[in-house]
């Protein structure tokens, strides 16, 4: 048997804009480019594997076919693209809304560029606007599912429980419902639940969890991602991680605690103001009367929950919360930029670099957050509202 590695993989990047400038995921940061995203995950991230999600849009794959033709990435025989330490899993995320449900985003992972040029082609016949990230295609969600199966792509169901565009957020309250259950390679948890959580859920037991950052901004690449244990970097590998076969898995989620996340609490839209949870059976706001309340992550798995107690399966990994190293008070441009210069990558900083090592270039106080981000230990101020949660500044 190959011998297995640990890669880290944060499989949800968005693409902001063509190396030509186009719009293609037009909130996201027009930095988000395909070379950009290489280039941070590869030199400054230390991530092994990136998903780059907007691939089906033809701008991106104009791009994909320049860094291709000019040597700086290659493709590799396994699937994906190779740009120096890092491979590229080439991704979609779609819109669907079957009749009586609400919307939700799927990802969808093809194994080469040219059979993402087939998807597309098939998309563009079921969608308005294929150059564009996130559009909604006018087909059964099972339609789709199969579409990918016989291009033997991969589907995973995005940022599950967000209270919009999510299977079990705001779709239905059963995974059955809209999707074929066989059909379905893994599940995001997105950044407002953890394993536990999903825990409550008997049908997600059977499968591997994904945490991933669905970044909008350089920067965030990395806010979440995976460690899956492989032969090497590849599409045909991470098909093996996703359904644990001959010992290649997800082997730990690296995720920010649920509390940080920006949707775990039930809040008012119309007074913004965040609700304490015994209050959450309310239908209207208690502070200005408005029934237009959104409901928090974990209130809404408590309301769809068919276990009372979490149940982890003997398959799932250990998730470990971790803060990102942007959000770490008091680390300022300038002390990032010579920890970067020292120590090469966020990865080495958050997983490899000693204490007595970091404070020498950062400073005992800085080493020391570092230190409990890496140990899950760090304060938060819980999120909520549509705002994140923050760490606490005061030790
Ligand atoms: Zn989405
Ligand atoms: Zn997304």
């Amino acid at each position: 048997m190959s011998e297995l590695k640990p890669y880290y993989a944060d499989l949800h990047i968005h693409i902001g804009r063509t190396e030509r400038g186009e719009p293609v995921k037009i909130s996201a940061a027009a930095s988000l480019t395909f070379g950009n995203i290489a280039e941070e995950a590869s030199e400054r991230k230390g991530m092994d594997i990136v998903g780059i999600i907007d691939c089906q849009s033809p701008g991106v794959q104009r791009d994909m076919k320049q860094f291709l033709d000019s040597g700086e990435m290659e493709e590799i025989p396994g699937g994906g693209i190779r740009y120096r330490r890092t491979t590229i899993i080439l991704g979609s995320e779609i819109e669907v809304r079957d009749p009586g449900m609400g919307a939700a985003h799927l990802l969808a992972y093809m194994p080469t560029l040219s059979v993402m040029e087939e998807f597309t082609a098939w998309l563009s016949r079921h969608m308005k606007n294929v150059q564009l990230s996130s559009q909604r295609l006018y087909v059964p969600a099972r339609t789709l599912q199969q579409e990918v199966a016989d291009r033997g792509g991969l589907l995973v169901p995005a940022h599950i429980f967000t209270p919009y565009k999510s299977l079990l957020g705001s779709a239905t309250s059963r995974l059955e419902h809209l999707l074929d259950p066989q059909l379905v390679a893994a599940v995001e948890l997105g950044l407002s639940a953890d394993s536990e959580m999903a825990g409550c859920l008997s049908e997600l037991d059977r499968y591997t969890f994904l945490t991933n950052s669905d970044a909008h901004s350089l920067p965030k690449i990395g806010r979440e991602y995976n460690r899956i244990e492989l032969a090497e970097a590849s599409f045909a590998e991470l098909r093996k991680a996703l359904a644990r076969e001959d010992g290649r898995r997800v082997s730990a989620n690296y995720g920010l605690n649920p509390r940080l996340g920006k949707y775990h609490r039930t809040y008012c839209e119309a007074c913004g103001r965040v609700l304490d949870e015994r209050e959450t059976a309310a239908e209207r706001c208690l502070y200005c009367g408005s029934n237009s309340i959104v409901r928090g992550v974990m209130d809404r798995i408590m309301s769809i929950a068919d276990r009372e107690e979490p149940h982890i399966p003997s398959h799932r990994p250990p998730y470990c919360y971790q803060v990102p190293l942007e959000y770490i008070p008091g680390l300022g441009r300038v002390t990032f930029g010579r920890l970067l210069e020292r120590f090469g990558t966020e990865m080495n900083l958050l997983h490899q670099v000693s204490y007595e090592e970091l404070a020498e270039t950062a400073g005992e106080a800085i080493a020391a957050k570092i230190i409990q981000a890496r140990e899950g230990t760090l304060r938060l101020e819980t999120g909520g509202g549509g705002r994140y949660g923050k760490v606490i500044k005061a030790d």
